[in-house]
């Protein structure tokens, strides 16, 4: 069984990418063979400056590996260190009808804002369908956002072995942690990079308090009853909280008499004590970046030997 994900490097990573992605990639670590890589290709659509590419590449891995990604039980990687993958992109291109790419919603979504979108950002779905069908992968763990490109994925997939008539590629499934699949940012709205109401997993710890601070809540006066449900404040402590502890935050909403500051500092309390090994352990990693540099070289080893073989597999039948 393979697990495998990708995440890109386009800004440091926030609570919705721990939430939403990486704390399933941790959990779905001790699958006998999980990949994960760290997508600076596709980053490539968004960021041109490469020393900000780097940059965040680098913090990537760091923020991983801290925050519990083992390279004992998974292999970790840096996309284009893997050009297989790229290869393997131009044999799907050829089977990929345009309509399925004019479906799809980062591009759509761009266009529809008026923007001009690039050859990148339209075939993106196809380079994500080489990183997954390259190695044979059988469960992807993505966010409600990644739900159709991977259906485009298996889309490609089939029909590139209907075309050469073989069982080329594996079929991937979907993983999606549904209560988790959007977590709220300051605004209320989905946390994203794009909105500019991310709280980052690793931000100083003043700084990370103003963010927790700063989340809109109505304005229910203090020694009035509040409704946790409605709250973005209760929706990402109910992220880090055991039932009980839910509860007993609940019960303080719906008793009155609390003011929406005190919810805050429970959260960013709460949320201190969730990162605080990750923390620690993030900046030891800080001291040894060539030990994080060869954790990324031995998994780019162990990737490119099965997209090899998987590449070698698509060009025989297609009669390269
Ligand atoms: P962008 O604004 O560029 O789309 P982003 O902040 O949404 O960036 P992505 O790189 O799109 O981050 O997402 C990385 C992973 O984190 C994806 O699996 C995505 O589904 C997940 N993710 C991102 N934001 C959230 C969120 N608010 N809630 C749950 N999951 C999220
Ligand atoms: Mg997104």
């Amino acid at each position: 069984m393979r697990v495998l994900s990708g995440i890109q490097p386009t800004g440091r990573f926030h609570l919705g990418n721990y939430f939403g992605a990486i704390r399933q990639y941790i959990e779905l670590q001790h699958h006998d063979q999980a990949f994960y890589f760290i997508a600076d290709l596709h980053a490539l659509t968004t960021i041109r400056d490469k020393k900000q590419l780097r940059e965040l590449t680098q913090d990537a891995a760091l923020d991983l590996l801290a925050l519990g990604l083992d390279p004992e039980q998974a292999t970790l990687y840096q996309q284009s260190d893997v050009p297989e993958v790229t290869e393997l992109t131009w044999l799907l291109m050829t089977v990929t009808q345009m309509s399925l790419l004019e479906k799809c919603h980062a591009y759509k979504d761009k266009i529809a804002k008026g923007l001009a979108a690039d050859a990148g950002l339209f075939t993106y779905p196809v380079l994500m369908a080489a990183d997954i069908l390259a190695y044979d992968s059988n469960l992807v763990p993505v966010g409600q956002d990644q739900v159709q490109h991977l259906e485009v994925t298996r889309d490609i997939a089939q029909r590139f072995n209907h075309i050469y008539e073989k069982e080329v590629f594996v079929l991937p499934e979907g993983h999606v942690l549904k209560e988790t699949s959007k977590v709220p940012g300051t605004d209320g709205e989905k946390m994203s990079k794009s909105y500019n109401n991310t709280i980052g997993i690793f931000e100083p710890p003043k700084k990370l308090r103003k963010k927790f601070m700063s989340i809109k809540t109505d304005s229910t006066p203090v020694e009035e009853s509040k409704d946790p449900e409605t709250c973005s404040v209760f929706g990402l402590y109910k992220l880090f909280a055991n039932d009980e502890e839910q509860q007993a935050l609940a019960e303080r909403y719906r008793a009155g008499g609390m003011g929406y500051g005190d919810a805050k500092q429970t959260l960013y309390e709460k949320a201190m004590e969730h990162f605080a090994e990750a923390r620690e352990s993030r900046e030891k990693l800080e001291q040894n970046l060539s030990d994080v540099e060869d954790i990324l070289q031995a998994g780019a080893q162990k990737a490119r030997e099965k997209a090899r073989e998987v590449l070698d597999r698509a060009r025989e039948a297609c009669g390269l």
